[in-house]
């Protein structure tokens, strides 16, 4: 495998490098201290010999993200859109609280998910970004303040790029690099059910969250594709099999829609699927969306909704949006260079 950028190579790949073009393998720990603690955005500014210095220069990339636009707004929440080496859109949000930093990025340029909700399903997929393209998106913020949460939930499928998320959440989770225990960090799927599995059996350091958006089979189909792969009992079968072998709790996404998610039937579905697992939900009321069939609820049917499910013990939060008056919010991420 060859990458471009050098914060998409492990340590051990770093050290084989090395070693075979002549160089001191443990050089490689210097240089992810370079990269990862002093956040260095040259490799001049590195304190390795000169030599080194033209090697890794003449072979890799230490910075693949140019900022094009950075937009804050009212409520804190903070989005870049940055254009990669080879011209694509990538965007990041941070979203502040009193106690934290969470950053959400994207694992890809666009996506090719295509679900009805979400404006980057509408650009298509452009490609799946290196290991070091999600991290920079990352260090980008950690430069500004510091990072207390990771979410990949940006643009894109990530596990449909799993091989660079796993990478991603190794050197943020690495205590030589930035030390995020594994539970800051939270890898979203809409529903990739093999590679839920994949995900575990390469111990990947996160907590998984799966977009479930809707409690029945028909609704769900008809606002994620996704669901023609895998059918909802399919994702429910991954999920539990997760939840079986890692002993940890799974964190639903699902979207408040008039008409569709959001009535007492929906509730007594969403009941049914969380009441007998290990999770806990976090409902957000859908964001502005271009479909003229998809709305947002009215508040008293929001607040029966979340009564009935409440009303069943069930763990459910209702995040408030952020981001909406900057297209931040969950789904809005298409923003055009
Ligand atoms: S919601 Fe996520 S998976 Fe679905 S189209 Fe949007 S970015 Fe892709």
């Amino acid at each position: 495998m060859s990458f471009s950028d050098i914060k998409s190579l492990t340590n051990a790949e770093l050290r084989n490098f090395l070693a075979e073009n002549g160089q001191k393998p443990y050089r490689a720990e210097q240089i992810r201290v370079w990269l990862y603690k002093n956040m260095a955005e040259s490799f001049e500014g590195m304190n390795v010999p000169k030599e080194l210095c033209e090697l890794l220069e003449k072979t890799f990339r230490i910075k693949s993200l140019t900022q094009e636009t950075r937009l804050e707004s009212s409520d804190g929440t903070v989005k870049w859109l940055y254009k990669t080496a080879d011209g694509l859109p990538v965007e990041t949000v941070m979203i502040p609280t009193e106690t934290r930093a969470s950053v959400c990025v994207s694992t890809q340029s666009g996506c090719a998910m295509g679900c009805a909700f979400c404006r980057t399903g509408k650009m298509g997929l452009n490609r799946s970004l290196e290991a070091g393209e999600i991290l920079e998106q990352i260090i980008n913020v950690w430069r500004i303040q510091t990072v207390t949460n990771v979410i990949f939930m940006g643009m894109g499928e990530p596990l449909m790029n799993l091989e660079s998320v796993h990478r991603a959440c190794e050197t943020l989770h690495d205590q030589k690099a930035f030390s995020m225990g594994k539970g800051r960090l939270t890898v979203s799927t809409s529903g990739v059910v093999p590679k839920i599995a994949e995900l575990l059996e390469r111990n990947t350091p996160c907590q998984l969250a799966v977009s479930l958006v809707a409690a029945d089979n028909e609704t769900r189909a008809s606002l994620m594709p996704v669901n023609k792969s895998w059918a909802l009992p399919e994702l429910l079968e991954g999920i539990d099999n997760y939840i079986r072998k890692s002993d940890e709790w799974v964190t639903l996404e699902y979207i408040l829609i008039k008409g569709k998610t959001c009535s007492p039937k929906a509730a007594a579905d969403l009941i049914k699927i969380v009441k007998p697992r290990r999770c806990k939900v976090n409902a957000i009321v859908l964001n502005d969306c271009e479909d003229p069939n998809l709305q947002a609820p009215s508040q008293e049917e929001i607040d029966e909704f979340m009564r009935l499910v409440r009303s069943e013990a069930v763990q459910i939060n209702i995040r408030n949006p952020r981001g909406r008056d900057i297209f931040a919010a969950c789904g809005q991420l298409a923003m055009r260079l």
